[in-house]
C-alpha cells in the first residue's frame, strides 16, 4: 500500500497541470443566461487552446442557447449588430462575414461542447471580448479574454 502511495504521488506529480490550466478554457453558461466568468487568460506559450463549454440549465437550445465567441474587442459591436436570427443556429446566428476568431457550437440545457483554437490568430496585449452570440444574450453573457 505504502508502494502504491509512492507511486501515485510520483506519477500525478509528472501531469503537467499549469500547461493543462492555461491552455484549457471551462466556462458554463446558465438559465438565467449568465456566464460563470467574465475574464478568460490563456497563456502565451499555447499554441493552441480548447474551450469547453457547458450549459448547466434545462431549458431548449432553441429559447435559451449558448455558445462562446471571441472577437477583437474593436470589432464587438458591429459583430453583435450583425447578429440575426436569419443566420440560423449552425452559425450561431452570425453573419458568416464577421471576424470571429473562434466559436463553440450553440448548445442547450445539459449540454457540453468544446472547440479546439489556433492561438496563433491571437495577439499578445491586444483585447478581446467573448460572448454569446445568441439573440440578446451578449448584453449579458460577455467578458474580456487575452493572451498573456
Ligand atoms: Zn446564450
Amino acid at each position: 500500500m505504502r508502494i502504491l502511495t509512492i507511486f501515485l504521488t510520483v506519477f500525478f506529480s509528472y501531469v503537467p497541470q499549469s500547461w493543462a490550466a492555461s491552455c484549457a478554457v471551462e466556462i458554463s453558461g446558465s438559465d438565467s443566461m449568465m456566464f460563470d466568468a467574465k475574464e478568460i487568460n490563456v497563456g502565451s506559450e499555447c499554441t493552441d487552446f480548447t474551450i469547453t463549454l457547458t450549459h448547466t440549465g434545462g431549458l431548449p437550445v432553441n429559447i435559451m442557447g449558448h455558445n462562446v465567441v471571441i472577437v477583437k474587442e474593436a470589432d464587438f459591436k458591429s459583430v453583435v449588430g450583425a447578429i440575426n436570427m436569419s443566420h440560423g443556429a449552425g452559425e450561431g446566428y452570425l453573419s458568416p462575414e464577421s471576424p470571429v476568431l473562434a466559436k463553440t457550437a450553440l448548445i442547450g440545457g445539459g449540454e457540453t461542447t468544446s472547440v479546439t483554437v489556433d492561438a496563433g490568430v491571437f495577439e499578445k496585449g491586444e483585447s478581446y471580448t467573448f460572448f454569446c452570440s445568441f439573440p440578446g444574450h451578449y448584453t449579458m453573457m460577455k467578458g474580456s479574454f487575452s493572451v498573456n
